[in-house]
């Protein structure tokens, strides 16, 4: 156990928590998920940058790694008794300039903190689908929203990142930084775990009113189907399944909750999301009017979403604890008979594990691809361009409530990617002047425990990521996948 008085001086705002040796890891930290979840050695609340850079100088003293948190809704970090984990609630500013067309975050910033400050002033940025994911966490990853097919990813927009490196120098690095600077940035952008502690990320930030949606509301549209009509929804889905820009299409598997007619009953469920008008939604989804569909349907409605609400509808999802892990492929299309044997399996998954029945669900998005491909840039591809060019994202996400539930969960999980089969060869990387990496399919953002990393990096970013780490963090005082593993 770490003794409080090894420990540097801090300023008088920073809270330092030494768990108890009774302690369990759970009363000590709230993730969103128990996957990899130890106790830590200790727990720092950084009030100021100095208390980061004496917490990193310790850490690098004492053997121990620094683990910042924003979110905390990474599932693949490993916490343990040599961790220091470093919530950075402190670093809590969102600042929009609206003439420069930007927004300024501090990396403890939630997605709901910029949301709400952003469309309160008529403004957007790229931001995740659950409104309790960390923003520097999201960015690191890569960054994908419902705004891929228009602007691109959020790494694409990224003007300024403030860093901590190892060495407990400050940097501000940007898309015009130079030399190893240039270097640092870009792994930042799309395979940023481990390489420093970043105190702020600016964006780009774009006025709601120039996607001329009408009263700046968003078109929607909601199908709810029995699991009876699961072919009439895979049919529709892979109708749209390579929408324009503006148009987003999410069909997911979930389960009827506690208080429902019956209970743990599947729902298959199709949301259309629109950013523009409602006459020119309805036109790009116009297959979704059909009675051949709506005949099938339990609810098929229309109406309008602010974007400040957007997230709403994943908020049950937000919730700490259990045991839960994303797994996904990006998939240039699916074929109905694939989308129905994947229904098929995760319906099997549930009846067989009741510890996973109630909560595990899988998700098919598709998005607009212009904006990933026109936004991407040589030195960013450490979110592969191979994976710009495909329309959908599939993502299963395992829930047990219990740990010996975990083969199983795991199990369904990587079926389910078998079944939806990701054209890891499909030609789109060569066509995009890509020529290696087109074995991926994952990306950093859902990492999972003991995934093929060549899944989510071409073998040669992932010799860089291993370079850079050299370079910027030799002794490995920051947790990075390639290096430690996962
Ligand atoms: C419910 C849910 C919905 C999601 N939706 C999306 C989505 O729509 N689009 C998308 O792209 N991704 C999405 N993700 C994935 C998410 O972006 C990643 O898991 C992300 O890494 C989580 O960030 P966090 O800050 O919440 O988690 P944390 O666990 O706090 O951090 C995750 C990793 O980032 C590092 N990190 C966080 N903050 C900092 C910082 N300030 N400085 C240095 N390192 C830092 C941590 O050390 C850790 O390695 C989703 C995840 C979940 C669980």
């Amino acid at each position: 156990m770490l003794d409080k008085h090894s420990l540097p001086q801090f300023s008088a705002g920073c809270d330092v928590r030494i768990p108890s040796p009774d302690a369990k890891a759970e009363d000590c930290v709230s993730r969103w998920s128990r996957t990899k979840l130890g106790k830590p050695a200790a727990i720092i609340v950084p009030s100021n940058e100095e208390d980061i850079v004496a917490t990193i100088k310790y850490a690098a003293a004492n053997g121990l790694k620094v683990i910042p948190v924003d979110g905390a809704h990474g599932t693949f970090v490993p916490i343990d008794e040599y961790c220091i984990y470093l919530p950075l609630s402190a670093f809590d500013r969102v600042d929009l300039n609206e003439e420069a067309g930007s927004v300024t975050f501090g990396g403890g910033v939630i997605t709901r903190d910029v949301i709400r400050t952003l469309s309160g002033k008529g403004f957007y940025t790229c931001v995740p689908n659950s409104s309790a994911v960390g923003m520097a966490g999201f960015c690191l990853g890569g960054g994908s929203s419902p705004f891929n097919g228009l602007v691109g990813l959020a790494i694409d927009n990224i003007l300024r990142i403030r860093i901590i490196t190892a060495n407990g120098e400050k940097s501000v690095l940007s898309p015009s930084s130079s030399g190893e600077d240039a270097r640092l940035f870009n792994v930042l952008c799309g395979a940023g775990f481990g390489f420093g502690v970043i105190t702020s990320i600016t964006l780009r930030a774009w006025r709601i009113r120039d996607l001329h949606m009408d009263e700046d509301k968003m078109w929607t549209r909601k199908l709810l189907f029995p699991p009876t009509a699961i072919q009439a929804a895979a049919t529709l889905f892979s109708k749209l399944q390579h929408p324009e820009p503006r148009l987003l299409v999410t069909l997911i598997f979930v389960r009827a909750p506690p208080t429902a007619p019956r209970p743990g009953a599947p729902m298959v469920m199709l949301s259309i999301g629109f950013l523009g008008s409602a006459a020119d939604g309805g036109k790009a989804a116009a297959a979704s009017f059909d009675e051949s569909v709506t005949s099938q349907t339990m609810v098929a409605e229309s109406g309008t979403a602010a974007l400040s609400s957007i997230n709403d509808v994943s908020a049950p999802f937000d919730r700490h604890g259990d045991y839960k892990e994303q797994y996904s492929a990006w998939c240039s299309s699916l074929s109905v008979e694939t989308i129905v044997a994947a229904f098929n399996r995760w319906v099997r998954f549930g009846e067989e594990t009741p510890e996973a029945k109630m909560t595990s669900f899988l998700v098919l998005a598709a998005k607009g691809t212009k904006g990933m491909l026109e936004n991407d840039t040589e030195g960013r591809r450490f979110f592969p361009r191979s994976l710009r060019g495909r329309h959908i994202f599939v993502q299963a996400v395992p829930w047990w409530t219990v740990e010996t539930a975990e083969e199983q969960a795991r199990a369904w999980a990587a079926e389910t990617l078998a079944i939806v089969n990701a054209p890891q060869h499909d030609g789109l990387a060569a066509e995009n002047g890509f020529t290696d990496g087109d074995w991926v399919t994952a990306y950093a953002a859902n990492l999972s425990k003991g995934i093929d990393l060549t899944t989510t990096w071409p073998a040669f970013k992932i010799d860089e990521i291993e370079k850079l780490k050299g370079l910027w963090d030799p002794i490995g005082v920051f947790w990075n996948p390639v290096v430690d593993g996962v």
